[in-house]
C-alpha cells in the first residue's frame, strides 16, 4: 500500500490544496475576482471540518473543565489595550526591500542576505513594521478614529479579568477562553492557510499562583500533547522546543513552540508560553484599575500569573488534512478512473461527513428506503446523501472527502430489509439490517 510518506513533499502540499478546492473544503478568497492575495474562503466541508476542531476544544477545554470559562469578546477593542499590551510598539516584523526587484520580504527570513524572490543582495536598510490592520471608526478618517483588528485574542481576556473575578468568583487556578479571529498584516504570507492575514485562533490564559507555574506548564504541555494525539498528528512529525533564555520575551520564563514538519519546513504549529503578571501588571497601570486577585482564606491581594497555551485554528485544519491525505492502490478501478485511491482518513470525530447514504439508483423505490434512513441518521450525525454517478465513483468522493462510513441501499433491500455498510480504511462491506442502523454507526463511529 502506498502511504503518505511516500508522497513526495512538494506534491503533498499541491494535492491538499486541489482537494481542498475540489471537493469543496477551501477555495481561494474572491475568486471569481481573481482573489484577494492569501485570503481562503472554507467551502461546506472545510466549515465542517473547522467547526469540529473548534468544537471538541471548547467541549474539551471549556465545558468540560469546572476551572475554565468561555467569553466572545469583541474583534475592535479601545486602542489603549494595544498601548498597555505593548502591541502598538513593538508587535513589528523587520521589513526590507530588495532593491532589484522591489520585492518586500522579512529580514529574518532571508538565507545568506539573499533575496528569496530575485536572488539580489541588495536591500534597502531595515525598518520594523508594525502588523497590526488598521481602521477609522465613525464617519471620518482622521487618527482620533484609528482602531486596530485585534492581532491576537489573548488581550480581552485580560481586558475582562476584572468582569470574570466578579461575576464568577473563580478560584486560582482558573482560565478564560476564547476562540475567534485575529488579524495581522503579515509581511510574507503563504503556503495555502497557514501564514494568513485573518485567521483564527484559540486561546486560554490560565491564571496561577505564582510559585505553582511550572506544575501547571507541565499540565496544558500535556493537554496540547494529548490533543494532538487526537487530532491524528503523528508524533515523529512534532518538535517540542523550549526557547532558550535570550530568544524568549524578556518576562517569559519558559515558552515552548510547538513545531510541525510540514511540507515546506519545520515551523510552528501552537505555543506555549508563561508570560508572569506581565499583562495584567501593564493593563492595571494603564487603566488605573484594581485587577488584583484576593485570596479569600488569607485576604492577601495580588496578581495571578499566567499560563498561555495558544492553538492556530487554520493550523490544525492544515495539518489534520496533511495527516489524514492517502494514497493507495485501488482494488477497483472503474473506467476512467486513475488506479489510486486517495483516502483522508480522519478521525472519525473529525471527519466533516460521517455516513454517506447512498442508494444503488434513482428509481423511486429505492429513495422511498433511503430517505427515511438519511432523515433518522442526520439527525444524530452529518450525513450526505448522493444518488448521482456510479457507485464505484460515489465511493470514491466519500473516500476523498473522508467519510468514515458508507451505506448502500439496493434492490435486495427492499426484501430483506437490510443496507451494506461500508468501512473507509478497510473498504469492508457488511451487510445489516436497517433497524439497526444507528446502533451500528454510533459504535464505529465512537460517538
Ligand atoms: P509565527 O512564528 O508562525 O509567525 P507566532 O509565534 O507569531 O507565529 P503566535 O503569536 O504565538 O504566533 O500566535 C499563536 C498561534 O496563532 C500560532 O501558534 C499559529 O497557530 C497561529 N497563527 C499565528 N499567525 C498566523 C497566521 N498569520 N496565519 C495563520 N495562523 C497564525
Amino acid at each position: 500500500m502506498k502511504k503518505n510518506s511516500t508522497v513526495a513533499n512538494t506534491d503533498l502540499m499541491q494535492n491538499i490544496t486541489s482537494l481542498a478546492k475540489r471537493r469543496g473544503f477551501i477555495f481561494a478568497g474572491s475568486d471569481i475576482y481573481g482573489g484577494l492575495a492569501n485570503s481562503w474562503d472554507y467551502g461546506p466541508l472545510g466549515v465542517e471540518l473547522k467547526n469540529n476542531i473548534k468544537q471538541e476544544w471548547w467541549r474539551r477545554f471549556v465545558q468540560q473543565r469546572a476551572d475554565v470559562v468561555g467569553i466572545d469578546a469583541a474583534l475592535l477593542m479601545n486602542p489603549k489595550v494595544w498601548e498597555a499590551s505593548g502591541h502598538l510598539a513593538s508587535f513589528t516584523d523587520p521589513l526590507v526591500e530588495c532593491k532589484t526587484c522591489h520585492a518586500r520580504l522579512r529580514e529574518d527570513q532571508l538565507i545568506d542576505r539573499t533575496c528569496l524572490n530575485c536572488k539580489g543582495k541588495d536591500f534597502t536598510p531595515t525598518r520594523q513594521f508594525n502588523m497590526m490592520l488598521k481602521t477609522y471608526l465613525g464617519p471620518s478618517e482622521e487618527s482620533a478614529n484609528t482602531v486596530y483588528f485585534r492581532p491576537e485574542t489573548a488581550q480581552a481576556m485580560f481586558v475582562n479579568f476584572k468582569n470574570i473575578l466578579d461575576t464568577n468568583r473563580p478560584k486560582l487556578p482558573f482560565g478564560i477562553a476564547q476562540q475567534g479571529k485575529a488579524f495581522r498584516n503579515e509581511i510574507t504570507p503563504g503556503n495555502f492557510v497557514f501564514r494568513m492575514r485573518e485567521f483564527e485562533q484559540m486561546e486560554i490564559e490560565y491564571f496561577v499562583k505564582e510559585r505553582e507555574w511550572e506544575k501547571y506548564f507541565e499540565h496544558w504541555l500535556g493537554e496540547m500533547k494529548q490533543w494532538l494525539k487526537d487530532l491524528g498528528v503523528s508524533e515523529k512529525k512534532l518538535h517540542y522546543v523550549d526557547i532558550p533564555d535570550g530568544e524568549r520575551a524578556h518576562y517569559s520564563k519558559r515558552t515552548v513552540d510547538i513545531e510541525y514538519e510540514y511540507p515546506f519546513g519545520q515551523k510552528e504549529l501552537y505555543g506555549l508560553a508563561y508570560r508572569g503578571d506581565f499583562d495584567l501588571k501593564n493593563h492595571m497601570q494603564a487603566s488605573g484599575q484594581d485587577l488584583r486577585y484576593t485570596d479569600t482564606e488569607t485576604q492577601e491581594k495580588f496578581l495571578p500569573h499566567v499560563i498561555e497555551p495558544t492553538w492556530g485554528v487554520d493550523r490544525s485544519v492544515l495539518v489534520a488534512m496533511l495527516e489524514a491525505y492517502h494514497e493507495e492502490d485501488a482494488p477497483t478501478a472503474e473506467e476512467g478512473e486513475s488506479a489510486k485511491r486517495v483516502v483522508m482518513k480522519f478521525p472519525a470525530w473529525l471527519a466533516p461527513v460521517k455516513v454517506a447514504i447512498l442508494p444503488l439508483s434513482k428509481k423511486e423505490e429505492l429513495s422511498k428506503v433511503a430517505k427515511p434512513i438519511f432523515e433518522t441518521l442526520s439527525k444524530q450525525f452529518v450525513c450526505e446523501y448522493d444518488e448521482t454517478q456510479s457507485i464505484g465513483k460515489r465511493y470514491r468522493r466519500q473516500d476523498e472527502i473522508g467519510t468514515p462510513l458508507c451505506i448502500t441501499v439496493d434492490f435486495e433491500t427492499l426484501q430483506d430489509n437490510a443496507v451494506t455498510i461500508r468501512d473507509r480504511d478497510t473498504m469492508k462491506q457488511e451487510r445489516i439490517l436497517v433497524k439497526d442502523l444507528a446502533g451500528e454507526a454510533t459504535k464505529r463511529l465512537h460517538v
